[in-house]
């Protein structure tokens, strides 16, 4: 049976509210569509830890902070449908934008702290876009588990803290990146990438991981930043807008890899913003 495509709140409701009263755990999976294999890992994890599964697909306005990056956004709904078939979800919610906003529409979700680095100063207002509107989500879809990518690293911890300090009761899970055989980690922007920019594009997971082995063997970050960063270059990307060593769990800076940390890099290639991050054994 194919999964019912829903663009009302009222239909999702009783969906869920059926779901509810039988007590069967609610998993949602948020996208903006464009639906790749990092996409449908999420949907196999929700699958297999949850009775029902939503997939939503909303290209929020309100986290792009670029108008043509905006335009530009790659909008294959039916193509993702098709996509979903195989894994049975129970409902795809593609909500009419006025279901999340609604003429006059004025709450915002704001945090501090986590969203002050990295995407935060680059991206203003994006953090607050994807917090409102996964707040939304969550408290649409009722759902008991949220299943969310480590690809996006900072997105997953703002979401987390944004349910906890709301007292939403929703578990935030965060899935392992899935990669192209190259190591770019998937992404629907790569759609923008030319041969030659995925080319590019290729390098810079073989420099983060070779950063972040002599990260764990003990060595300072600043050096091998400066020699990651000549290395981007010499690869073909233009700009490198962060390449940053944080605490896994705080985003705090670190010099050296002295508890478990990430590794985040954000870079332009052919004209596309790439933005990846990996694990770091402490050492
Ligand atoms: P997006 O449609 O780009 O907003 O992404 C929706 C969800 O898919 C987010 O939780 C992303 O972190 C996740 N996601 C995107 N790309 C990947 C990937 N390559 N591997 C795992 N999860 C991903």
């Amino acid at each position: 049976m194919t999964a019912p495509i829903l663009s009302k709140l009222s239909e999702l409701r009783t969906l869920t509210r059926d779901w509810q009263r039988k007590e069967e755990v609610i998993g949602v999976v948020p996208t903006m569509g464009a639906l790749h294999q990092g996409h449908l890992s999420l949907v196999e994890a929700a699958k297999s830890g949850c009775d029902r599964v939503i997939v939503t697909i909303f290209v929020n306005p309100k986290q792009f902070n670029n108008p043509e990056d905006l335009a530009n956004y790659p909008r294959t709904e039916l193509e993702d449908a098709q996509k979903l078939l195989p894994y049975k979800v129970d409902a795809i919610y593609v909500p009419d934008p006025d279901e999340i906003y609604p003429q006059g529409f004025s709450t915002t979700v704001t945090l501090g702290g986590l969203t002050d680095v990295m995407e935060g100063p680059f991206r203003p207002r994006h953090f607050e876009g994807v917090a409102t509107v996964v707040a939304k989500l969550f408290l649409q879809t009722q759902a008991d588990r949220a299943y969310f990518g480590e690809k996006d690293y900072q997105q997953l911890l703002v979401v987390r803290r944004m349910a906890r300090d709301l007292d939403i009761p929703i578990e935030v899970i965060g899935c392992p990146t899935v990669r192209e055989p190259s190591g770019l980690a998937m992404s629907s922007r790569n759609l923008r990438l030319s041969q030659e920019g995925l080319a590019i594009a290729a390098h810079k997971h073989a420099i983060m991981k070779r950063t972040a082995a002599k990260l764990s063997a003990g060595h300072d970050f600043a050096e091998l930043a400066e020699q990651a960063k000549i290395d981007l270059i010499r690869a073909g990307f233009t700009e490198i807008e962060y390449f940053d060593l944080r605490c896994a769990e705080t985003l705090e800076a670190l010099t050296k890899a002295s508890r478990p940390a990430r590794l985040f890099v954000t870079a332009w290639a052919d004209g596309v913003r790439l933005i990846d991050n990996i694990a770091v054994d402490p050492a």
